[in-house]
């Protein structure tokens, strides 16, 4: 595989970016070797500036759940282009995206829309204090909720990553109201809220966490976070940005029948742009600027292309049969890998659910981060390595999810395990 152009790119960019990237999981420091360098995508297919063809697993990091560059996307995008950028006041394609989330997502009555991931769960959690009243909040180790200062405390993915335990520049006092527990342990919720009486405003988790690595909720855990934050005059929020419209399309809240009070949303909804959404029940929206006392603004937000692109995304989604499609090509792919990884006589687990899957070094179960760290990282690197060298393009990051698509066939999955036999033969 011949890859000189892309370490030129990347050896130029880390002079004029830090590690030569805009977000770090993309410089491969977990899994070795460069970075390739993107020049188009389309389907489940990626081109890098060398001219070598991947099937792509990584989606965007999940939202080109309908194919990367799907026409029907980028049509609309030119159509909304030619009338304006941004607006920067209220415009009628809100109204259609914000309707469209509500009738899909149980939780949410009223949504605001922000521009990342990162921004919805900064702007819960000043909801979450706002209207409770309260300053505490719990969330679980390896559950990432982006890069706010309050979040980086045991936070998965990019963080464990480099084994950074937290961040620099993250003043105590700023994560001394974040309490941790484990992925999956209730009792130690239970704990928690007993030493903390009256102080904690909400409980946030990944309802089926993408960034420890796939981890999936134990039955009776979401239901028993639910009984919990209710007992306990606090709220329950799913930070659902990776999940949403993912797992199905009212995401793993409509999959697993538990309703939260406030709800996160990001990635697919923005269908490729810079997206980010919080949404719950309409009495605790109703205190967000300007309708209630908790500010939160942002100049782009709302924006029509970003909108244009959510709307199509979800209108391609709501075909019959999207789901099914969704889970049977995911379905063929995890078995796939476990079943070929075990014949080779590796340690390997994982699972999927919807449109997301995730692959472990070990024998598992994996329920929590603990469990997702005994993972033999330096195998998967390897994995990672020789899968890319066969034009397979997976996360990165033992600690990430991989995700799949409606572009992706039982062709694409064929060859994706063809090369995983011959890479775990190696390994
Ligand atoms: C990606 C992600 C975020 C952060 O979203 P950005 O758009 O990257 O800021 C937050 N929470 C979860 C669960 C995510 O997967």
């Amino acid at each position: 595989m011949k890859t000189t152009k892309s370490e030129e790119i990347f050896a130029a960019a880390q002079k004029l970016m830090p590690g030569g990237v805009s977000s770090p999981v993309r410089a491969f420091k977990s899994v070795g070797g460069q970075p390739i360098v993107f020049d188009h995508v389309k389907g489940a297919y990626i081109w890098d500036v060398d001219g070598n063809q991947y099937i792509d697993y990584v989606g965007t990091w999940g939202p080109a759940i309908c194919g990367h560059a799907h026409p029907d996307v980028i049509a609309a995008l030119h159509n909304s282009l030619d009338k304006g950028t941004s607006f920067g006041a209220p415009c009628s394609l809100e109204n259609t995206l914000a309707e469209m989330v509500i009738d899909a997502v149980p939780s949410i009555e009223m949504v605001r829309f922000v521009n990342s991931g990162t921004e919805a769960c900064m702007s819960v959690l000043r909801l979450m204090r706002a209207f409770t009243g309260r300053d505490k909040i719990i969330k679980f180790e390896g559950c990432y909720h982006g890069h706010a200062d309050m979040f980086l405390v045991k936070a998965g993915s990019g963080v464990a990553t480099l084994g950074l335990p937290d961040s620099p520049g993250v003043p105590k006092n700023t994560t001394a109201n974040t309490l941790t527990a484990p992925y999956n342990d209730l009792e130690a919720v239970k704990a928690l809220f007993a030493e903390n009486p009256d102080q904690i405003a909400g409980v946030i988790l990944e309802p089926v966490v993408g960034n420890s690595g796939f981890v999936v909720p134990d039955g009776g855990f979401l239901a028993g976070l639910r009984e919990l934050t209710q007992e306990n005059g606090a709220l329950l929020v799913f930070d659902e940005v990776m999940t949403g419209f993912r797992i199905s399309y009212g995401g793993a809240q409509a999959k697993f029948g538990v309703t939260p009070d406030l709800t996160t949303l990001g990635k697919v909804i923005g269908g490729g742009l810079p997206v980010g959404a919080y949404g719950g029940r309409q009495d605790i929206m109703s205190m967000v600027a300007p309708a209630g006392p908790m500010y939160q603004a942002g100049t782009l937000s709302g924006n029509p292309l970003a909108m244009t692109a959510g709307i199509k995304t979800l209108e391609l989604l709501q075909k019959p049969g999207t789901y099914q499609q969704l889970e049977q090509i995911t379905q063929q792919l995890s078995e796939g890998l476990i079943k070929i990884g075990k014949d080779a006589g590796h340690s390997v687990c994982g699972g999927y659910v919807g449109a997301m899957f995730g692959l472990f070094f070990t024998e598992g179960p994996v329920k929590s981060y603990d469990d997702a760290k005994k993972s033999d990282t330096a195998k998967f690197g390897r994995f990672h390595r020789g899968m890319l060298e066969k034009g397979i393009y997976l996360a990165p990051s033992q600690f990430e999810a991989g995700f799949t698509s409606l572009a992706h066939t039982s062709e694409d999955i064929d060859k994706t395990l063809a090369a995983a036999k011959e890479v775990f033969a190696d390994l």
